[in-house]
């Protein structure tokens, strides 16, 4: 566990989000106490950006768009909405960076096992460009943290911003890596994403943040995406998309790593 001295002692925090909610639902607890010390606190969306225009969506993402019950002409900017809204309740700003969602790209990820397996080859620089884009001094700056996800799951959007981490950490700038949720309900999902990280890009344990006073923030957060309650919790996780069910799934694992108190946990770069 960490106290309040360690998280104050940077004055500006980062959390990459490869989609609109990751960061609400991943570690929404710490992005809430954090900005409640008065630190600036912002999300960076990576790949928030409209589809590339005249270009026709894939059946793939059409389905995505009707599991979330959006027109392909409103979904962006309902989930912009829907991010205003949760960033308001954790008390952070949002900054929207220049990429579009995987099922965006072309035609490289057409279905789930796409979706959740390796990046496409020519996605190499990916990673390289994530990190340009935020705009940083050549210099790490040491009263700034980076929160990036780990990547648990495997989703090809969070597996590269995982890879703009790594970079950022070998850098030198402070990272601290996420715990990917809803996928890091399933058993076993964490310890295979470490497993496969470990030969080139090994993790350690981090801190384990213990959020109590936060916790109905973030689940107020997590409500604030209702576009998709219904394929992270029913068809994800299994449960009912009621207040409720929500905040017992997300409490189960929190209480799990936070050995009993209510808590998210991350990682870092091993040297
Ligand atoms: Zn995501």
């Amino acid at each position: 566990m960490i106290d309040d001295s360690a998280l104050k002692a940077v004055s500006s925090h980062r959390f990459v989000s490869p989609h609109y909610d990751d960061i609400a639902l991943s570690c929404g607890g710490v992005a809430a106490r954090v900005a409640a010390y008065g630190a600036r606190s912002r999300v960076a969306v990576v790949f928030g950006q409209e589809p590339a225009a005249g270009q026709p969506l894939s059946g793939f993402a059409q389905a995505m768009h009707a599991g979330w019950g959006l027109a392909a002409a409103e979904v962006i900017a309902s989930r912009r909405a829907e991010e205003a809204a949760a960033a308001r309740v954790l008390g952070v700003e949002t900054e929207l960076l220049p990429f579009r969602d995987s099922i965006y790209r072309g035609d490289r990820f057409t279905n789930d096992d796409d979706l959740f397996g390796r990046p496409a080859a020519d996605e190499a620089g990916l990673p390289g460009e994530i990190v340009a884009s935020l705009g940083l001094p050549d210099r790490p700056d040491r009263s700034v943290r980076f929160y990036v996800p780990l990547g648990v799951g495997g989703h090809v959007d969070h597996r590269h911003a995982t890879a703009a981490g790594v970079l950022l950490a070998r850098r030198g700038w402070d990272v601290w890596f996420y715990e990917d949720l809803p996928y890091a309900l399933r058993p076993q999902a964490l310890d295979q994403r470490l497993e496969s990280l470990a030969a080139e890009t090994p993790m350690e344990p981090g801190p384990t943040v213990p959020i109590g006073p936060h916790w109905d923030a973030k689940i107020d957060a997590v409500l604030a995406y209702p576009s998709q309650l219904e394929t992270i919790f029913r068809h994800y996780v299994g449960v009912g998309t009621s207040r409720e069910e929500i905040a017992t799934s997300l409490r189960t694992y929190a209480e799990r790593i936070g050995g009993g108190a209510a808590a998210e946990r991350f990682w870092r770069l091993a040297e």
